[in-house]
């Protein structure tokens, strides 16, 4: 399927998925090296780091644990900067090589967040892994460590990412075309 309907606008694939697997297994082989031995925590952020964090935790065979957190809702085709405090977090973190799981990071105003809220609660380590990076939208200057896929400054549905609650069920990458005809 190259173009898809969601809701009122038009999609079309320009990841396929063979190309997110191959994007994600070298940011595991990556990852493996820097992580093993550390038991590091993974924190991924809800709902659209489910994918991701499943594609590249299957492809990384270290002692890990995995936990989940919601913190913001978005909706429409532009980044709110609204964020909401940190749900669900009930792992002690002082002390931990702690990884966050971002589908996307476009303006940073999330991850911001989200380390500000970590930092007080006293982590050996934290970094920041995304599928997806918009470097153009990016408006902050702390490094996203570890980027599978960097793309330019458009909306996408997909591998987790969703358009007003649609979407998130596709493999591959589709970007925005306009509305439907
Ligand atoms: P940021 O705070 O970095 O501007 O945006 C982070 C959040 O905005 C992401 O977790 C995601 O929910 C949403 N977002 C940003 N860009 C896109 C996009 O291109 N597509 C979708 N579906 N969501 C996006």
């Amino acid at each position: 399927m190259n173009s898809v309907r969601l809701h009122d606008l038009s999609f079309e694939q320009f990841i396929t998925e063979e190309e997110v697997d191959q994007a994600v297994q070298r940011l595991a082989d990556e990852m493996r090296v820097k992580y093993e031995g550390k038991r590091p925590l993974f924190i991924g952020v809800l709902n659209g780091a489910f994918y991701f964090a499943t594609e590249l935790l299957k492809r990384l065979p270290i002692e890990c644990e995995i936990t989940f957190v919601k913190v913001a809702s978005y909706h429409g085709t532009s980044s709110t900067g609204h964020v909401l405090d940190l749900i669900g977090l009930n792992e002690r973190i002082e002390g931990r090589h702690v990884v966050v799981l971002e589908d996307i990071v476009d303006t940073g105003n999330t991850v911001r967040h989200i380390l500000d809220a970590l930092a007080h609660l006293r982590p050996a380590s934290i970094s920041i892994a995304a599928l997806l990076f918009k470097p153009d939208a990016y408006k902050h200057d702390m490094p996203i460590e570890h980027v599978a896929i960097r793309i330019p400054n458009v909306f996408v549905v997909g591998s987790g990412l969703d358009h007003d609650g649609l979407g998130r069920n596709l493999t591959g990458i589709y970007r925005i075309t306009g509305p439907t005809s």
